[in-house]
């Protein structure tokens, strides 16, 4: 799957081409009663697998979540009654029955439909001057005003319509569900307002999601060069670019701020204090320290002096002799909230590779994942399409025998 990798240089590290900002969650914040309260309650339905996707080739894959639905259907019968019966096979809508995930260029108008139908988007648009600026506006600042704005989403006919997709899709095959998208709004470039409400462009951000609003921007194809492998002496091994690929990856990291809040809906608000202490995140601001190493484990557990030699600075990001290592350098530098993002992404992209790096975070996911999909939307696997029509047949002198 994945092209030649190319090795990031300790001292020669670029600093992640793509980031994305998150209107919801920032390090530290803690949900207001008032906003979990706008995250819609998936109710609650039966959930059996369904014979007829062993079909999708995907049997591997449908393991682990099979045993999701284990684990959450044994929770809901210890800890309350089980939900009103439904008929077999209704908990996925009858569009979701079975459908193939796109190929190659789709148009807007099959983009739009498939993310209404499939994963219950209820508006998708290009974006507006006045709806950027209003939402651009920050408490204490005057009204905000863009120049030079300019409308932009990815045309009439795209393959990076089929790549967003493949981003939901990814997260759909992994944890049989999806977090609440209720928009998805294209823009050209995010702005910030400085202190006089003029809006100053910051073209290194490619997404953003916040309370059920997914945001994409034309750098949506950038991205935070996550590692592909462990920490080598020649420092984290990363792919080379590949517009699909990256595309879907930074929506997939978009959907982790969505788990985020499917999880602080579902852990009444404790995630962040249960993720942190779990792989490292200590103080206030946080600073991260290396979960891996038991000076570091025993330290949080006596509530003693954590050891400062075991703290992962951004530039330390790559360093070998980690034992927990992030899984980019985003990861570090954007705190606790991009942390998670980037986690959920690389344990839906690239599961192996979170596991041998950061087995904490791996862990951490793993044994709660039951209990966020509570709060997301059941979405079965698509099936992928195989390929169909004429092989070439050999002949003559290429025929072999
Ligand atoms: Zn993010």
């Amino acid at each position: 799957m994945h092209e030649q990798t190319t090795i990031s240089q300790s001292a020669s590290v670029t600093p992640s081409s793509q980031v994305c900002s998150n209107n919801a969650l920032h390090v530290g914040d803690i949900i207001s009663a008032s906003e979990v309260d706008k995250i819609p309650h998936i109710p609650e339905v039966s959930f059996m697998p369904r014979k007829n996707y062993s079909d999708d080739g995907g049997t591997l894959r449908l393991k682990p979540f099979a045993s999701f639905i284990q684990q959450r259907n044994n929770t809901l019968l210890i800890q309350r009654q089980a939900a009103p019966a439904t008929a077999p096979g209704s908990l996925f809508s009858a569009n979701q029955k079975s459908r193939f995930r796109p190929t190659g260029n789709i148009t807007r108008k099959e983009f739009d439909a498939y993310v209404m139908l499939n994963f219950g988007v209820v508006d998708v648009h290009t974006g507006t001057q006045q709806e950027q600026e209003l939402r651009s506006t920050r408490r204490g600042i005057p009204p905000v005003t863009i120049t030079g704005w300019q409308s932009w989403d990815p045309g009439s006919a795209s393959g990076d319509y089929t790549s967003i997709i493949d981003g939901i899709e990814n997260m759909a095959s992994v944890m049989g569900a999806v977090p609440t998208i209720t928009n998805i709004t294209f823009f050209k470039v995010a702005y910030e307002p400085d202190a006089t409400g003029a809006g100053i462009p910051d073209t290194s951000i490619g997404a953003s999601f916040g309370a059920g609003n997914l945001t994409i921007f034309e750098a949506f194809s950038g991205s935070t060069n996550p590692a592909i492998g462990i920490n080598t002496q020649q420092g984290a091994p990363i792919a080379s670019p590949d517009r699909s690929r990256d595309v879907a990856r930074t929506i997939t990291h978009e959907l982790g701020h969505g788990v985020a809040e499917a999880a602080m809906a579902s852990q009444n608000n404790q995630t962040f204090v249960q993720f942190k202490a779990a792989v490292g995140w200590v103080g206030n601001p946080e600073v991260l320290y290396d979960i891996g190493q038991p000076a570091v484990r025993a330290a949080i557990a006596n509530q003693t002096q954590l050891p400062s030699q075991h703290i992962i600075t951004t530039s330390r990001w790559f360093d070998p002799t980690l034992n927990e290592q992030p899984v980019s350098r985003y990861a570090v530098d954007g705190g606790p909230s991009e942390d998670f993002a980037e986690s959920i992404a690389t344990f839906i992209t690239n599961p192996s590779v979170l596991q041998q790096r950061s087995p904490a975070r791996y862990n951490f996911i793993q044994s709660n994942i039951a209990t966020w999909r509570t709060r997301m939307r059941p979405t079965m696997p698509a099936r992928i399409r195989p390929p169909v029509g004429d092989f070439p047949i050999p002949s003559g002198d290429t025929r072999m025998a």
